[in-house]
């Protein structure tokens, strides 16, 4: 096995060595995943609730220990990091209500009856990318196993501390040696076998559209199921009816968050001519007010991208476009850059049409609301966007019109654990999280009992 130096992005300096599985090694872990399937699938329903409740616990009394890993390995604010940490034990806590509720249906025939199953499919494969390595973790892992399955994940080659410990931690909470394992490597070597070894019978990808696309072709060689979670350039469309001052405000946690590198991010913005200047001249002060400082002083609002390289990627867009205006980034040895505000000359523009998936946002005008739905549906991507507007009908137009799985009116929320979550187009293909994401891991199994 080789090692791979996890690299504090707020500081530029390593932070520990992880041992990363080779492809002999991601095979007998698969293997002890399949072993394991039986057992984890016959558990009886409450048994396997408990064990995800007590998973969740366990994670609870581990908040602060996961937030700060995540703060030293991702360079995410303890804000950011607290609550996604928290967001797995909600996770867990959810679909612990799975087991004892996979229902299938009685469905009327002559005859007989007829019953449908929900039958687990075996081992999964979750690949998990590194901008939000506990959450994503989490949302595959969770409905996987509550409804039956056992789980090799693979985090990203950048983050792989919260993962390892949360594996620690399940076994911690009493969930079987096999069931959960978490396998640090490369995509193209751990990734790479979840798709090709046939006793993965499902992957779970979250990453970008040209990996996802790899993954979704070599998946067809063995009809293996797969979910895509990829990319986004999700619009935030302000009309001059809205609450401008309120939208100003939003707009840049809208897509500065974990300093852009966010597949939700509201990257354009997009302004009804007749307030673009007043709206731009609202924007300036909450950029610059955005506090981006080093991620362990519990007042930062933003940290560090998550490499040098990342950050040459960055900025090598925002050369190539009009700066309207900055806010501020520590100087120092970590992957610093300053929220930054372009103009978009055209919707042709790489830095309006690509994912730049860094504290950059573009603005750009509209004339009505039909040139509005237009702008933002000419993209590749369909995953969020927001729709700022007082006018209630307004606002349901466009939410029907713009095509993209998560939208918010007057809101950049995007993610509750409760409500479903995904792309259309090339943002991705399935859906997380919500009630009915249990049913992506399991397959319909139909049975008729005669009567007779
Ligand atoms: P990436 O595609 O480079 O990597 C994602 C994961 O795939 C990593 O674990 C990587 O090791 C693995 N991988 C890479 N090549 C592989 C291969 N050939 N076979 C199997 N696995 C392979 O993406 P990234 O740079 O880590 O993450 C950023 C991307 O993720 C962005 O495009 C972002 O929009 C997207 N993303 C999407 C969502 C969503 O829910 N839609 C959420 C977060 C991130």
């Amino acid at each position: 096995m080789s090692t791979y130096t996890v690299i504090n992005p707020a500081t530029a300096r390593p932070v520990t060595e992880v041992e990363l599985y080779d492809g002999a090694a991601t095979d007998a872990a698969i293997e002890r995943a399949a072993a394991a399937f039986p057992r984890w699938r016959d558990m009886a329903p409450g048994e396997r609730a408990t064990l995800l409740r007590r998973f969740a616990a366990v994670v609870d009394a581990h908040v602060e220990e996961l937030a700060e890993l995540e703060m030293r390995n991702a360079g995410h604010t303890w804000a950011n990091a607290r609550w996604e940490a928290g967001n797995v034990r909600d996770v867990l806590n959810y679909y612990a209500a799975t087991p004892e509720r996979l229902f299938g249906q009685q469905i009327p025939t002559a005859g007989g009856i007829n019953v449908t199953f929900h039958e687990p499919l075996g081992v999964v494969g979750i690949i998990v990318p590194w901008n939000f390595p506990m959450p994503i973790a989490g949302w595959g892992l969770t409905p996987a196993l509550a409804s039956g399955n056992t789980v090799v994940l693979k985090p990203a080659e950048l983050t792989p501390l919260t993962a390892v410990r949360i594996g620690e931690l399940a076994l911690e909470a009493g969930v079987p040696e096999g069931v959960l394992q978490v396998l640090p490597g490369r995509g193209v070597v751990v990734g790479e076998r979840f798709v090709t070894n046939p006793l993965v019978r499902k992957v779970c990808f979250t990453g970008s559209t040209a990996v996802g696309k790899q993954i979704m072709a070599g998946c067809a060689d063995q009809v293996k199921r797969c979910t895509l979670e990829l990319g986004g350039k999700s619009a935030n469309v302000v009309f001059a009816d809205a609450d401008l001052a309120k939208a100003a405000a939003a707009a840049p946690y809208a897509v500065f968050d974990n300093a852009g590198q966010d597949c939700c991010a509201r990257s354009r913005i997009l302004v009804e001519r007749s307030v673009y200047e007043e709206f731009l001249g609202l924007l300036e002060p909450a950029v610059k007010a955005v506090s981006v400082l080093d991620p362990s002083d519990e007042a930062s609002e933003m940290g560090p991208l998550i490499s040098a390289r990342h950050r040459e990627r960055v900025r090598g867009y925002v050369d190539a476009a009009v700066i309207a205006y900055t806010g501020h980034a520590p100087d120092g040895d970590g992957f610093w850059m300053a929220p930054t505000v372009v103009l978009a000359d055209s919707p042709r523009d790489a830095i309006w049409r690509e994912e730049v998936f860094g504290p950059v946002v573009a603005v750009m005008p509209f004339a009505d609301e039909a040139e509005a739905v237009q702008l933002a549906n000419d993209t590749e991507f369909g995953l969020s966007g927001s729709i700022y507007t007082r006018d209630v009908g307004r606002a349901l137009r466009v939410a029907r019109g713009i095509e993209a799985g998560n939208l918010s009116i007057n809101s950049h929320a995007s993610v509750r654990y409760w409500t479903p979550f995904g792309g259309f187009k090339q943002s991705g293909l399935g859906r997380e999280l919500g009630p009915d994401a249990p049913h992506a891991f399991t397959d319909v199994k139909n049975v008729f009992i005669a009567s007779d």
